[in-house]
């Protein structure tokens, strides 16, 4: 080795060189000159097996050290290679690599040719020491290029120019893995990016380009203005969504999900999924369709079954909002659940496609949040396609200075090394061509890829809206652009694939099917196979009902009990979790009073006893924030985990547990997704702090509490948000119960504050022993999981149900009773304490632990013995224009209106304040107490 470096006269800044050339060797010791193989031949092995990596970081490190400690200033000189030639030979593997790296740069990949590109020095012949008078010669290539063994120069550089500066700008030299790499080399390079099609499948892309065009000329005259968000510009979608799913079915996926935002929607839905074109004229013409609120045509998700060579796929277009990006986590929840519901680890039965627009993927920080859950255990769904619609404006934003700081909109995904296939939209082709790349990577690797579709938008940002005021130049050139099918059928026309009479026939038969009301995709499944998704109607038409018995025979529980406070033989549990495991043991037994942590844990226990999987992900909920859970086991010794929910019963359902990583928005939307595509199971997603969901808002107004009646999207998905004044600052005291409340109409979700073990445990099973499915919203404890009164009894778990309302629990004589204080959560141990204080027997106190929908009926019975009343107050800790207060007080006053009309109800709690808690203890401390004095005393 020491020779090589004495010969090479090699300094620094040449590592990148020998390492590529290290990186040919591995592949092919024949395809690098004979001196440098002696040397690379010396190089310490592994094993028996030459190793990619680590043989390469003794490369990088014996070079460093070179460069470091020895005096060089020579830039290189391939002077271990003997000839001129070989020399020669050298510098030509460094121009290819260069291509590999930098060609993407200089690529056409812009139809309107108006893309301003750097000049690349790398990739001119002089830069590598060559020159034209280098033509001629023939330069072996080993395996280093696929292709022939050698060529003269000249066609090495026709070669690389078309494999990499052509219509394909294929961007993956930044992924470490040397086997992915030279795995796309192996796809890109043999047919330079653009594999010779039979006549079959030229004309298949151009009838699939006929019916992308089509449509929307259609929609355009007969709705005319109405707005569509068309395609037109990027009709290339058709063909590359055809071509993938039918790869993907092929390929033994049968099951797709897609999520998009408006731009093309209509066309996809109808020219891939089938959707009947007569459906989309009724929507266009503003009929209702569903018993709900509703949504616009291009947010409307859909569902159908086509047909692939390797049978029938289903596909699924997730409902989205308007808010472009959100849709990509929700689509990877789906997709986890369908394939976990087809116990798929690996993620081959179903992908999920992700499509989006070129401004919001730069722009739009939930796509770097979404990207980084693809790997992660709880999150992974085996790589995700990408493709952006790349029509070089967002709206009316379109200068590259304005729009974002990176080269291009995809730069997001370089984050998980995933390759990126820059193609040219009016190169139908080559789309194709990067579609089946980009799938066949996704299933070897099982990592995300990325297709960015180059094309432009015809019209405005919609049909209304006249784009040439902010973008001239672009429309000038729009406007004289021929279409993507226009140009394609020339091409066509002209290798005499087809005539010009067919193509016109093409043309006319796709507008009399539409005309005809006719499904225009004709790989559609009229009669759909039910057994490729889930089946909803069990849980359809419910109304809200507060009755559910969620009780659970004692003996069964005991028994869980004991199973899920076991630890596997010689596993080292730490100390204090020990002692919590002791405690629950004793609890289990009857020997103490049950908490939060023992009844949570048991509702879990018993659901899955009883067969319905449960998903519990958010940031630390393995131990739990406040160290409450402890479901997840660390053996001290050895850092093994273990987790007793999941070992309860050899055929148990799923139970799983996943601290999520740092985010909040991606993977509420993830778990919404979930949620909606599996009806049967418990999926939680905890706040660290309930505060913390305000990080995903976005998702909690456009679909948990909105998606129902928008959609008819049923949603079971439970959220805990930690919540109570506890003298913590503003932050993490407050979950925002207000922003819940005022987001509350049509039944559309529950708002919970249990206050009791036995009450979260009920909460927790209702919601999925019901068949009603609707998002529940939980302000759950932090202090009161150690509260020594919000104890339980094994009984309180074994029989009833979660109670809305509970009731006054001390022995006062009714007749006595002339103040009553309502009130919910945490706050209710402090009133109760402090009545006990004062010897108060005239004030009752009634928690309300559901405030949505409000259970006035049953608080009206409460109350009813109460029928001395001379005040009624509602206490709460939170600022009074914060809370329940104003959401919830036209409930009460129902109530004590039909109880007493002469009643009045006071709101007590904390004085109106911007922020929702202050920062200072003892002012807290004094806010406390205030309320609580004036809650109980007037
Ligand atoms: P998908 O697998 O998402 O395409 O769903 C298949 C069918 O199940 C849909 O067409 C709906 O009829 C029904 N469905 C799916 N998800 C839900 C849901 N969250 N609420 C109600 N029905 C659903």
């Amino acid at each position: 080795m020491e020779q090589l470096w004495k010969n090479a006269h090699l300094y620094g800044g040449n590592l990148s060189y020998v390492e590529q050339l290290y990186e040919t060797y591995l592949m092919d010791p024949n395809a690098v000159p004979e001196e440098w193989r002696d040397e690379f031949d010396r190089l310490p092995k592994v094993g028996e097996q030459i190793s990619q990596d680590i043989p390469h970081s003794t490369i990088r490190e014996h070079f460093r050290y070179l460069s470091k400690n020895q005096n060089r200033s020579r830039p290189v000189e391939v002077s271990s290679v003997s000839s001129e030639h070989e020399k020669k030979q050298v510098l030509v593997l460094r121009m290819i690599n260069a291509y590999r790296v930098r060609g993407h740069q200089v690529a056409d990949i812009d139809p309107l040719n108006l893309l301003k590109r750097e000049p690349v020095p790398d990739l001119d012949l002089r830069f590598h020491g060559l020159s034209e008078a280098d033509n001629d010669t023939v330069f072996q290539l080993g395996s280093l290029f696929f292709g022939p063994e050698e060529a003269p120069l000249k066609e090495i550089v026709e070669d690389l120019k078309q494999t990499y500066c052509s219509t394909v700008g294929a961007e993956y030299m930044h992924i470490v893995d040397t086997q992915e790499k030279r795995w796309l080399q192996s796809r890109l390079e043999p047919v330079r990016c653009h594999p010779v099609l039979g006549a079959e499948e030229r004309s298949h892309i151009l009838e699939r380009l006929t019916a992308a065009e089509g449509l929307e000329k259609y929609l355009g005259s007969r709705y005319a203005g109405a707005k569509r968000f068309g395609l037109e510009g990027g009709e290339s979608l058709i063909p590359l969504m055809d071509e993938l799913i039918q790869r993907a079915g092929r390929d033994g996926a049968r099951e797709v999900v897609i999520g998009m935002a408006h731009r093309g929607r209509l066309n996809v839905l109808v020219n891939i999924f089938g959707k009947n074109p007569a459906e989309l004229f009724g929507e266009f013409e503003g009929k209702k369709l569903i018993e709900s609120s509703g949504d616009v045509k291009y947010h409307q998700g859909f569902s159908s079954n086509v047909m692939t060579a390797g049978g029938e796929v289903h596909l699924a277009m997730a409902f989205n909002p308007s808010h472009l990006e959100i849709v990509s986590p929700v689509v990877e929840g789906s997709v986890r659940a369908r394939q976990d519901r087809r116990e798929d680890p690996v993620g081959s039965t179903v992908v999920p496609v992700s499509i989006h627009g070129d401004a919001a993927f730069a722009g739009q920080g939930v796509v770097m949040e979404t990207f980084q859950m693809s790997q992660t255990r709880a999150y992974k769904t085996g790589g995700t396609i990408h493709i952006v619609i790349n029509n070089q404006v967002g709206f009316t934003t379109s200068r590259k200075e304005d729009s974002r700081s990176s080269e291009y909109c995809t730069d997001v995904a370089k984050m998980v090394q995933a390759p990126i296939l820059h193609v040219n939209g009016d190169d139908p082709e080559a789309v194709r061509f990067v579609t089946q790349v980009a799938l066949d990577y996704r299933n070897e690797f099982k990592k995300d890829v990325v297709i960015d579709l180059v094309c432009y938008r015809r019209r405005g940002h919609n049909e209304a809206d006249e784009p040439s005021g902010t973008q001239p130049l672009m429309y000038a050139q729009i406007k004289k652009q021929k279409s993507t099918r226009e140009l394609y059928a020339k091409r066509l026309v002209e290798a005499s694939v087809i005539t010009e009479a067919q193509s016109k026939e093409m043309e006319k038969e796709y507008r009399a099917a539409l005309e005809s009301g006719e499904h225009v995709a004709k790989s559609l499944v009229r009669e759909p196979n039910t057994e490729l998704f889930v089946d909803w109607r069990p849980y359809l038409g419910h109304e809200w009902s507060f009755e559910c018995d969620t009780g659970v025979d004692l003996k069964l529980l005991q028994e869980l009990a004991v199973k899920v406070n076991e630890v596997p033989e010689g596993f080292a549990v730490q100390r204090q979790v020990q002692k919590i495991y002791e405690d629950r043991r004793r609890m289990a037994a009857g020997a103490m009073e049950v908490n939060w942590g023992f009844a949570e844990t048991m509702a879990y226990a018993t659901l899955l006893a009883e067969g319905y999987p449960v998903r519990l992900t958010g940031q630390d909920v393995g131990r739990g924030t406040f160290s409450h859970r402890h479901a997840v086991l660390h053996d001290q010794k050895t850092a093994r985990c273990y987790v007793p929910l999941q070992n309860l019963a050899d055929d148990q359902p799923r139970m799983t547990i996943f601290d999520s990583y740092l985010s909040e928005e991606a993977v509420l939307a993830f778990e919404y997704g979930y949620a909606t595509t599996i009806p049967n199971a418990l999926v939680i997603w905890e706040a660290q702090f309930g505060d913390f969901a305000n990080g995903a808002q976005v998702v909690i107004d456009q679909f948990i509490t909105s998606g129902e009646q928008k959609w008819g999207r049923l949603c079971g998905l439970t959220m805990l948000l930690p919540h109570g004044f506890e003298g913590q600052g503003p932050e993490h005291s407050s979950a925002r119960l207000e922003r819940f409340l005022q987001l509350c109409a049509e039944h559309n979700i529950q708002v919970c504050t249990p206050t009791t073990p036995a009450q979260i445990f009920h909460l927790l099973r209702r919601q999925v022993a019901r068949p009603l499915r609707k998002p529940l919203v939980v302000m759950s404890p932090k202090s009161l999981l150690r509260h020594k009164q919000a104890t339980s009894t094994l009984e309180e778990l074994a029989q009833g149900s979660f109670q809305p309302v509970i009731p006054e629990v001390d022995q006062l004589d009714p007749g006595k009773v002339n103040r009553l204080v309502l009130c919910g959560g945490k706050v209710y141990y402090d009133l109760y304490n402090r009545r006990a204080e004062l010897g108060l027997e005239n004030v009752a106190i009634v928690r309300i632990e559901q405030l949505y929908p409000f259970p006035e009926a049953i608080l009206e019975e409460t109350i009813a013995q109460y029928t001395n009343l001379e005040s009624v107050v509602w206490c709460q800790e939170e600022p009074m224009n914060q809370g329940a207060w104003y959401c919830s007080q036209h409930h009460m006053r129902n109530v004590l209106h039909r109880h007493n009309p002469a009643l009045h109800l006071h709101g007590i709690g904390r004085p109106h304040a911007a922020a929702p808690a202050v920062g200072y203890i003892s002012v807290h401390l004094e806010q406390q107490e205030a309320l609580v004095n004036e809650a109980l005393n007037g």
